[in-house]
Order: C-alpha cells, then structure tokens, then sequence
C-alpha cells in the first residue's frame, strides 16, 4: 500500500535506493497491489536482525538518498513493536528520518493483544498518523481487498487509533468502484476522522493481479464525474484533473503518435532503484512483485560481494524495471495493434500506460516467475 503509489520524493540527479525486507505478510490480498501482497510467511525475528546486521555496513557507504522499508504489514509481525524499534535504533538514517504515517489494513492488527505497546513505540519512532487505504462501499472496498473483513477492520482501526491520539490519513484508490460510491466515501471520511486525504490512481504492471483489476480502473468519462466535488475533502483537484487529461490512453496515444525514445523517456523518471529481501534473506533487484534478478543471499554472500553487486545496478523505476529495452518494439507498431481504443484509462504515469498496451500486444516481460 505505500510504494510507488503513495511516495513520489522529489527528482534529483543523486540515486534513491530503496530496500524493502518483505518481513510478513499482509491481511489483505488486494486486487490492485503492485508489490505482490497478501497473507505470507513471516521472516523470524533472529534471521531480521541478522539481515539489518548484514545490511547496514553494506549501505553506508553507498552514495544517494536510501531508505528500508519492511514490508509487507510491519504491524502483523509477531515481533512487530521490537521490529519497529529496533530498525529505528539500528539505522534512523534510512527508518524512517522523519514522521511518517503507519500503513495498516487493520485486519490483523486490531485482533493482537499487544496493540497498546505498539501504539506506545509508533510516536517514539516519528509515527503519529495512521495511513488507512478505502476503495469505497463495503461490498466494492472488501471485493477489491479481497477479504470480507477489509471495510469493518478499516472503520474499527480509524476508531481506536483516533481514540489513542493519532491522525487518520485516507488513501482513496481512484477505481470505477470509488466513483460510483463517491457520496458514501465522502460520509465514510467525516464520519471516520479523517484528518488527510491522499488521492491515489492505481499503478499498473505488467502482473497478473493488475490485469484483473484493469476492469474496474477508473476511465476518463469516469473520472469527469468527480468535477467540483474534490476541494471539499481537501484534495488538490487542479492537480488530479491535470493528471487526468495528461495519462489518460488517448492523450498518450496522441503524444506517441510520432514515436517514443524509451531510453530518453526513462530518464525523465526519477533516478531510482529498487531491491526486495526475501523471507529467506534473498537478496533481488527489483521491487517486491516485480524482482527481475536475483543478486545473491545476504547469509551466504560477503558483504563487499553484494556491495559490488548492489552498486552495479541502475535505476530501475520504470521501463527497464519490467522490459528489456532494447527489444522493446517501435510505438507505431504497438499503436497500431491497440487502436480504435476501446477503452480511455485513466494511470497515474504515461509508462503505464504502455506496459497495458505491451501486455495487449503480448510483449514479453523480463520479470522473475
Ligand atoms: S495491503 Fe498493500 S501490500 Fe498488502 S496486498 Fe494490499 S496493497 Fe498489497
């Protein structure tokens, strides 16, 4: 639920390394995750600290903006409060350096006894928000999350971290779902304490997952109907119906229509490369979901040897996170084959936009099986 979806950080020349530790699984299994979510083993408690001990001297020397984020659902980890703590004590510089909010589905959370020393080490780790995401009504929110308990968990979680003193953050999936129900979300928000509203439109990858849900992603006509009704949730609606017109299929067809240089098109994407840690400290380049190499295991591999071989890899962001560019075939071909579109999607980035259509065209994929 965080991801690429949730944090664009500014562009800038210096490299973002991100590090997620896929540590335990989530209590949802969502139709629209990017990053390959959903009930999951949990890493134990001895082999995290093994990996954080294994990980820190090999980052520190490492030139750009790095960040570690364990994922899936920190909070569903037996050891979620020593977890937390402990990441933060062991590397504030990349866990977390600034207040953030805790994403949560609440499914598993709010059936733990522990919760109240969880809530107790959050603010002391920079965490006074809770980030809670809604798709819409009850039936669309829990068919989308894919569990029945998804909506109630997501109300009774608002409720009891209100009641604790924290702010509820709502990240709102723009799906054809969150439009038709938008008068319900609206009331759900001044209902549920809303303090803050992301407003969120769906990434696509060439996955298995994403092709399902491509059915209920938001289109163009779909997202006019929201005109004039954004601002009173405090949402940026210039920005959104900006985004709107620029990524949605035609506009992009348009745009292609003379053709597109990926490589040049890739460095209009910020400079930025993803690794996953496995359950079984695996180390893979590429994001959760999405690994396209694997680099070595941080046990068995010495720390310069994956120093040497996390420094060799480039950004992998966009276009050649999920392809081999090279092969990739000219734009007009790939036009040619998706036009007369029949649909006008709606994506938060035009380089969505043309995994859909690759996917159309069945252009093979270089992701990891
Ligand atoms: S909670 Fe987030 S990470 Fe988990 S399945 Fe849903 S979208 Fe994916």
């Amino acid at each position: 639920m965080r991801k690429r979806e949730m944090v664009i950080k500014e562009m800038s020349s210096a490299m973002q390394y991100t590090f997620e530790i896929t540590m335990a699984g989530c209590g949802t299994n969502c139709m629209h995750c990017s990053v390959d979510g959903g009930p999951s083993r949990n890493m134990s408690f001895s082999d995290y600290i093994k990996c954080l001990k294994k990980l820190k001297p090999i980052l520190d020397p490492l030139e750009g903006d790095i960040s570690v984020t364990p994922g899936n659902e920190p909070l569903n980890h037996p050891e979620a409060r020593k977890i937390l703590s402990y990441t933060h004590e062991m590397m504030p510089k990349y866990y977390p350096d600034q207040p953030f909010d805790t994403p949560t589905t609440g499914v598993v959370f709010m059936r733990r006894k522990d919760k109240e020393e969880i809530i107790d080490v959050l603010p002391k780790i920079g965490a006074n928000e809770v980030m809670l995401t809604l798709h819409g009504n009850e039936k669309h929110h829990n068919e989308i999350v894919r569990n029945p308990l998804g909506y109630q968990s997501i109300v009774d979680t608002a409720q009891y971290f209100h009641s604790q003193g924290f702010k509820i953050v709502y990240n709102l999936m723009v799906s054809k779902y969150l439009i038709e129900d938008w008068d319900t979300v609206v009331s759900f928000l001044k209902e549920h304490h809303s303090s803050k509203v992301h407003f969120t439109i769906p990434s696509y990858l060439p996955i298995e997952r994403l092709n399902i849900y491509q059915k209920i992603r938001a289109e163009y006509d779909d997202c006019m109907k929201l005109k004039g009704r954004l601002c009173e949730m405090g949402i940026d609606e210039e920005k959104f119906f900006e985004k709107v017109e620029s990524n949605c299929e035609k506009t992009i067809a348009q745009r292609f229509k003379d053709g597109i240089d990926y490589k040049r098109a890739e460095k209009e994407y910020p400079n930025w490369v993803f690794f996953n840690i496995s359950q079984d400290l695996d180390i893979y380049y590429g994001n959760a979901g999405a690994r396209t190499k694997l680099l070595g295991n941080l046990l068995k591999e010495s720390e310069e040897e994956l120093y040497q071989r996390i420094i060799a890899q480039k950004a992998n962001y966009s276009y050649s996170a999920y392809y081999d560019v090279d092969k990739l075939p000219a734009i007009q071909s790939i036009l040619e084959k998706v036009q007369p579109l029949q649909t006008n999607y709606v994506y938060s980035r035009e380089s969505d936009c043309l995994y859909w259509w690759f996917n159309q065209c069945n252009i093979p994929d270089i992701l990891l099986k």
